[in-house]
């Protein structure tokens, strides 16, 4: 956007110049400029909002658009009516890239950037119109007639609000994306610990709110140190996406889970009582030996510790310390089982 804003400002300079330096060549070299900043506004939508169509239509009108107009220099009505119908087909397809679906991708300001292009375009295919077969009526772009200032204060104001409402729906997604990233743990894609404190503090909140069963299991896969220490970091790190890959194939969409830190994982189920966490908790201790004797060659185990929302308490640490607290007696007792808080 940067670059069609600088192109454009270069566009300008060659006109002003054209006239006391070299008419035809400055003033080809304008509508080049012009239609190079079209044609990167253009791309600019096109990375926003991804494969839009027309790319070969914009370049081969904006290769065309100069050639014919240098050619046709001599005669006044061909190259008003040539220049401005050829940047009148670039904005129309500014105007199609922005109105071709996208699904909910730039849906504020889309429509600004199609509105202003639209707007563009109408004026842009007038003058054509107006230079080519009523050349007569139409006033020499550079004379102050009412028709020019109006031309030159939309066209001003159009790229501005283009330009503003692309770099607003960049910067909107960037921090967006950014946010998402702080929340997102890198190597297995789950959410990180910040993120599970965030949603399961909701989840608690709710759950406390409508007195609805709410479940925590905190995963410990078991002596992952040697794993690390006999098949590598590496593999560890294969263990690590493993287990986070076959937490998603068990859990409801509604449930949570996230890379807790190091080897441990945290699972919020919702509306979940005891027996349907248990049985969660057995599916994954069977997908993930399965897959760890398919997959690494050796079985993958866990310890965890399981604990149902009680009355008694009062914020969601206390839920996660008990959980805590029974993950710890799985781990005396031998590991690879599941305990549960308030059942020893
Ligand atoms: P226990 O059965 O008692 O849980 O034993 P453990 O070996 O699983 O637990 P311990 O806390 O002694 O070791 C955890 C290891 O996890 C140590 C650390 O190097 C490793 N680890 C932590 N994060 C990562 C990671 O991102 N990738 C890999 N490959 N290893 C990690
Ligand atoms: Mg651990
Ligand atoms: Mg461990």
């Amino acid at each position: 956007m940067i670059g069609a804003a600088v192109l454009q400002a270069l566009a300008w300079v060659a006109l002003l110049l054209a006239r006391a330096v070299h008419d035809r060549f400055l003033s080809t070299l304008w509508i080049t400029l012009l239609g190079a900043s079209l044609v990167s506004i253009w791309h600019a939508i096109d990375c926003w909002l991804e494969r839009r169509p027309g790319c070969n239509f914009v370049r081969a009108v904006a290769f065309l658009t100069p050639m014919g107009y240098g050619l046709g220099f001599d005669s006044y009505a061909w190259r008003v009516g040539w220049s401005n119908a050829g940047l009148a087909a670039m904005l129309g397809a500014i105007v199609l890239a922005c109105a071709w679906p996208a699904g909910k991708k730039g849906r504020r300001w889309r429509g600004v950037v199609l509105v202003a292009a639209a707007a563009l375009m109408v004026v842009t295919l007038g003058r054509g119109i107006l230079g080519a077969f009523f050349t007569s009526l139409y006033p020499e772009l550079r004379t102050p007639h009412p028709l020019n200032v109006a031309g030159a204060v939309l066209q001003h104001v159009a790229l501005a609000l283009i330009t503003m409402a692309l770099l607003a729906a960049w910067h909107e997604e960037a921090s967006a994306a950014l946010q998402q990233l702080a929340i997102t743990d890198g190597l297995t894609g789950l959410l990180n610990r910040r993120g599970a404190m965030e949603h399961a503090g909701l989840a608690f909140a709710m759950a406390r709110r409508h007195h609805e069963p709410l479940a925590l299991i905190l995963v410990d896969l078991d002596h992952f140190k040697r794993i690390n220490d006999t098949l590598g970091h590496e593999m560890g790190d294969k263990v690590l996406q493993l287990t986070a890959e076959h937490l998603r194939l068990c859990l409801r969409q509604t449930d949570l889970s996230c890379r807790w830190g190091g080897e441990e994982f945290l699972v919020v189920l919702r509306h979940c009582d005891q027996a349907q966490a248990m049985e969660v908790d057995a599916r994954l201790r069977t997908l993930l030996q399965r897959a760890g004797q398919a997959q690494l060659g050796s079985p993958v185990s866990f310890s965890s510790g399981l604990a149902l929302l009680q009355d008694a308490d009062m914020d969601l640490d206390a839920l996660l310390r008990r959980a805590d607290t029974a993950l710890y007696a799985a781990k005396r007792a031998g590991r690879d089982r599941l305990c549960i808080s308030g059942t020893d």
